[in-house]
């Protein structure tokens, strides 16, 4: 946890403060803990990488997340997990390198994501020594950004 507060990430979603984050980390989702930090945004509200870094992966899960954008850190330790996103920035790549607040999409409700609540569900994943974007264990934004 140490080497990611030190890392002074950026909120990811525009005009969001951290007053305005919960903690929804340890809720229950379908049975599951959730995991993540859910951040409530209107629609197409931009959202910007929270750390520069690489686009790992933008993946489309129809059930799930729907439109999601997996990125390393510089350092590929961590791996920030972006999802619900109505739309990429437009001309956004994998392999793409991102600065710290650059915009990378927009908030949406895509996949499983309530048509009424759009909101930016936001991860982090410490990276297991494979250090593939799908394989990590998941640490708590909420902590990160309430430092
Ligand atoms: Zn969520």
């Amino acid at each position: 946890m140490a080497a990611l507060r030190a890392r002074d990430l950026a909120l990811p979603v525009d005009r969001v403060r951290p007053a305005d984050l919960r903690d929804n980390f340890f809720d229950a989702r379908d049975g599951r803990r959730h995991g993540a930090l859910d951040i409530m945004a209107p629609r197409q509200t931009p959202v910007s990488a929270v750390d520069a870094g690489t686009i790992a992966k933008l993946f489309y899960s129809k059930g799930g997340g729907g439109i999601t954008i997996y990125q390393f850190d510089p350092s590929r330790t961590f791996c920030y997990y972006y999802a619900h996103l109505d739309s990429y920035a437009p001309g956004l790549q994998e392999g793409q390198r991102v600065r710290r607040g650059e915009l990378i999409g927009y908030v949406g409700n895509t996949g499983n994501a309530s048509a009424s609540a759009p909101h930016l569900h936001f991860a982090i994943f410490r990276l297991t020594p494979e250090r593939v974007w799908w394989k990590g264990d998941p640490v708590n934004p909420y902590s990160v950004f309430k430092q």
